[in-house]
């Protein structure tokens, strides 16, 4: 195995970790600065983080019958997740998708199947999916909704059938909602097999590092059992609770940063030299032709962008970058270099 790297971003624009470019104005960090200010250090936070978890059910509108989970990120959620299965428990998702899933899963020692997704379109092949799952019977099953790298949504119709035919858990990862139109949150039920997990990282709190999941009181109570105590820190819970009640903030900002989507994607689109996939997520796939995903990607980082390539990871992913959405001047910086890389390849 190797560890998950994180590429040094050093003097370069950053547009390779899906982070929201945008700060707070000044009279937002003295109101922030001012919660800080007395909050007790030296006391352990609320193990629960009641006042944080009342926020995000009310923000997102989590059915009264769900109960709700945080983790330090996403991540740790994904790791809970995979701490609760029994030894040799398999684990299912679709691929291309967020690599900590079989990450975590190979850890842990688990049983992680990745099953393809269709060529082209990056969307479910569902026969296979419904054909793996009656075959490995996967203790849990993930899907990102939108999928990180590709950053399509899955047919929907698709995933009912996924959640009809999995005798386990089914995790709809919706960590880019900020940026998409659709979500499983209207599903949950209160019992039932489906987990919806977000996070505030993409939305514009990536440092603060908190996720959450809701779903079924029976299934949460189980995890609560893994989550050490006080696994959401003090300056968090009290950051991302100040946060999100300046949610028109957040919002305005996800706004500029969908319509510079579209003109990213215009513009690559565009481009014959390139394929862009279509996202509803805050970055951008696209192929390159064959082999010119590394020259391009150092010749970007030379001209002082970075972003991902995603072509290392080969399969569906060879040739393949992906650009996160940044601000304007960020983005045209981006293409400004991407163009001239191409006129360099001869492409
Ligand atoms: N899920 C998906 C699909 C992601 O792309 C990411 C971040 N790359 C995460 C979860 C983890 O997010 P975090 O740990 O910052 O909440």
């Amino acid at each position: 195995m190797s560890a998950y790297k994180v590429a040094d971003a050093s003097g370069l624009i950053k547009l390779d970790a899906m982070e929201n470019p945008y700060t707070w104005p000044d009279d937002l960090i003295d109101q922030w600065l001012e919660k800080l200010r007395y909050c007790e250090l030296n006391r352990y936070p609320d193990p629960d983080a009641g006042t944080l978890c009342t926020t995000l059910k009310q923000l997102d509108r989590f059915p009264e019958n769900c109960d709700i989970l945080l983790g330090n990120g996403s991540d740790e959620i994904i790791q809970l997740l995979l701490m609760a299965l029994p030894v040799n428990s398999i684990v299912l998702a679709p691929e291309p998708t967020f690599v900590m899933y079989r990450q975590i899963s190979q850890v842990l020692g688990l049983n992680y199947q990745g099953i393809p997704l269709l060529e082209n379109s990056f969307e479910l092949d569902l026969e296979a999916m419904l054909k793996a799952i009656h075959h490995f019977r996967p203790a849990i099953v993930f899907l990102a909704f939108p999928n990180n790298p590709t950053g399509n949504l899955f047919n929907p119709d698709m995933i009912d059938e996924i959640l009809i035919a999995a005798p386990g858990l089914v995790v709809l990862d919706e960590a880019y909602a900020p940026f998409a139109n659709a979500s499983f949150i209207e599903k949950l039920t209160g019992s039932g097999n489906l987990l919806v997990m977000r996070t505030v990282s993409k939305l514009g709190l990536a440092g603060l590092r908190l996720g959450y999941i809701v779903g079924a009181p029976s299934i949460i109570e189980q995890l609560n059992k893994i989550r050490l105590p006080y696994n959401i820190n003090i300056l968090t819970q009290i950051s991302a609770d100040f946060a999100l009640s300046n949610k028109t903030l957040f919002d305005e900002q996800t706004r500029n940063i969908r319509s510079e989507r579209a003109r990213v994607f215009k513009f690559l689109d565009e481009l014959h030299q390139i394929t862009a996939f279509p996202s509803a997520a805050n970055f951008i796939l696209f192929r390159t032709e064959k082999e010119q995903a590394d020259p391009i990607f150092s010749s970007l980082k030379q001209q002082g962008v970075l972003i991902k390539n995603t072509s290392p990871q080969g399969g569906r992913l060879k040739d393949c970058l992906r650009v996160t959405i940044g601000k304007p001047d960020e983005n045209n910086a981006f293409m400004t270099a991407l163009q001239k890389s191409l006129a360099m390849h001869h492409l």
